[in-house]
């Protein structure tokens, strides 16, 4: 397989989100066939949804691997379970201790019952997209449109660049 480039996004709301999210990068680094190349700045992004809950500690890690993406998930779910997270009792936008999300997998568009590439709510993401072009610069994505272009459209939210 040859190295593709990833970007992995990182989030997180209970508990000192700002060190496991700075510990879940290191552990990026860490996967088989895997290297960290880059990781965004930590960001503190308002929670969405109707559920009151803290705001989230974000990052965006760009990683090289030679992994397959199906392989990959289950590296990232993982790291996940390292952090306690309870999936099965969460529901969406529940708070949550860590969530690993595959934003883009080299150019490649993958979808089965697991896993879809490029991930399918990164357009709307700006806790996603701004620290993309943090690491990333601005780049095209098949499909979408330029990251400056995506950014300029995504939906407002409050977002702080932490330094
Ligand atoms: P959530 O943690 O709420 O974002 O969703 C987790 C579920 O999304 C997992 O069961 C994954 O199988 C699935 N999933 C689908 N596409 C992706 C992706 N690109 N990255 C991470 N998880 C994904």
């Amino acid at each position: 397989m040859p190295v593709e480039e990833v970007f992995v996004a990182l989030g997180g709301n209970i508990g000192d989100s700002q060190t496991i999210v700075t510990q879940a990068m290191d552990a990026l680094g860490n996967i088989s066939q895997t290297s960290l190349r880059a990781s965004s700045s930590l960001y503190r992004s308002e929670a969405v949804g109707d559920i009151p809950q803290d705001d989230y500690t974000n990052a965006v890690a760009l990683l090289g691997s030679s992994l397959e993406p199906t392989a990959l998930l289950l590296e990232l779910q993982a790291i996940e379970h390292a952090y306690y997270r309870r999936r099965e009792q969460e529901e969406r936008w529940a708070p949550r201790t860590l969530d690993l999300d595959i934003i883009l997998f080299g150019d490649r568009s993958f979808n089965d019952s697991h896993l879809i590439i490029p991930h399918p709510e990164f357009a709307q993401r700006l806790f996603v997209l701004e620290p993309m072009f943090e690491i990333g610069g601005d780049r095209f994505v098949p499909g979408y449109g330029s990251l400056r272009y995506l950014i300029d459209n995504a939906p407002a939210i409050s977002l702080e660049k932490l330094s």
